[in-house]
């Protein structure tokens, strides 16, 4: 890599200030109401979608922005680190990805633009099943072809964002496993228009934070074939290729969370009154609030040059990993120390720290749990034997 600065650009300042500045104008309350209704933020995403930031990552000739994933990052973050929560959207910007790098060009052609404009909505992404979990090629969905259909059976677990979308990328199984040479054969991706889908349903899971995600249930639903992006078969190949830039996402989505927990947790420690001084005077508050700040940083780091790596073409499949693993593992080190600060306020919902505690402890579990990043760090970086 030849710029090893990892010094923001004067535009990626200004970017960032730009998104931080939208997101102030949405309140605490406004998150904290949404949160207690488990309600979607539509009129954020709406906002985020009409100022072009939601299609950072849709190159100019498909109507976007033809920023890189460091920007797209950065727009993450910022919208976490406002106090808001970019899980309700942040999965458009990898989502789209898969359609950019496999789909045809009449595929791109129909969809990319109507994305960026907002006219179509591409937020949910239905891997996880019930009986499959984190290991993917397990999975039990099938995808039949019959004729100019392809025919969808099965189940898929924790799948976010659908009632807020237009279309869905499936992965599904098209050739029994035990028809295939490897196990990763044989599963095919589709981008499914899902409104007012036969056979299709959504039921809403209340979950920990307010996440809009849903057990899915298909029965016998038809699709046209074009909805198959790229060749049958190769669906594995295309998620594990849009892995890198859905880690920097989240990982972004983490250092977001961090960072707002620091600042709350500064801001109060500093004029928090306890036994005649500030309580941020003491080690006991300061230590753990400047060793979450560090680990914040240093995550940071590794986003940044998984980010500059991605941006360049360059491999970035360990840095990517572990940016996710270094900066999930970090928010919720600043939750902590957020919440031990604050003493009692720290659980008062007024106060907004354990909504987003909640938010930042998702990233521990999803869209890979942590266990898994370091099996892949052990196993892919460090050569050692795999460990399941
Ligand atoms: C709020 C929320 C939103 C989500 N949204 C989506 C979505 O939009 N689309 C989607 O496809 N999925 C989504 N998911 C699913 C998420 O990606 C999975 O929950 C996650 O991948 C883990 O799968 P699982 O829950 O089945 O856990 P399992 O695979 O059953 O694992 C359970 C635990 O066992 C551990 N474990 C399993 N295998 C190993 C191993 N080999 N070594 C060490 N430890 C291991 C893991 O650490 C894990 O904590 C969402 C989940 C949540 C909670």
């Amino acid at each position: 890599m030849s710029d090893m600065t990892f010094a923001l650009t004067d535009e990626q300042r200004a970017l960032k200030a730009a998104v931080y500045e939208l997101c102030k104008q949405y309140s605490p309350e406004y998150w904290r109401d949404l949160d207690a209704k488990r309600e979607y933020p539509d009129a954020f995403v709406n906002e985020l979608t009409k100022a072009g930031y939601l299609a950072a990552l849709i190159p100019h000739e498909y109507g976007g922005a033809g920023l890189g994933i460091i920007e797209g990052g950065l727009i993450l973050e910022e919208i976490n680190r406002s106090g808001g929560n970019a899980g309700a959207c942040h999965a458009q910007m990898y989502i789209m990805g898969t359609v950019l790098r496999h789909g045809s060009e009449a595929q791109k052609r129909e969809y990319l633009p109507k994305i960026a404009t907002g006219e179509l909505r591409l937020q949910a992404f239905g891997v996880t099943e019930p009986n499959s979990g984190s290991d993917t090629t397990k999975l039990q969905t099938t995808a039949l072809k019959t004729g100019d259909r392809y025919v969808v059976n099965g189940q898929k677990m924790f799948i976010s964002r659908v009632l807020q979308s237009d279309l869905m990328l499936l992965l599904a199984r098209t050739t029994p496993v035990d028809q295939v040479k490897r196990k990763t054969d044989g599963l095919s991706v589709f981008l499914v228009d899902i409104r007012g889908l036969k056979g299709f349903e959504v039921r809403p899971l209340r979950m920990m934070m307010n996440h809009s995600t849903n057990a899915l249930f298909f029965d016998n639903v038809e699709i046209p074939a074009s909805s198959l992006i790229g060749e049958e078969g190769k669906g594995f190949s295309y998620i594990l290729d849009g892995m890198n830039a859905e880690r920097i996402l989240v990982a972004s989505d983490s250092l977001g969370d961090g960072r707002w927990f620091i600042e709350k947790a500064v801001a109060y420690a500093s004029q928090r009154v306890i036994f005649g001084k500030p309580i941020g005077a003491n080690q006991g508050v300061q230590f753990p609030i400047a060793r979450a700040h560090m680990a914040i940083e240093a995550a940071d780091l590794m986003r940044t040059k998984a980010a500059k790596l991605f941006d360049a073409s360059q491999p970035c499949g360990p840095e990517a990993n572990m940016a996710k693993y270094l900066a999930a593992e970090a928010a919720w080190e600043a939750g902590n120390a957020c919440i031990d600060a604050h003493g009692g306020y720290g659980y008062a919902e007024e106060y907004d720290i354990e909504r987003k505690f909640r938010e930042a402890r998702l990233y521990k579990t999803a869209p890979i749990n942590n266990n898994l990043v370091m099996a892949y760090v052990g196993e892919h970086v460090l050569g050692m034997p795999r460990s399941y």
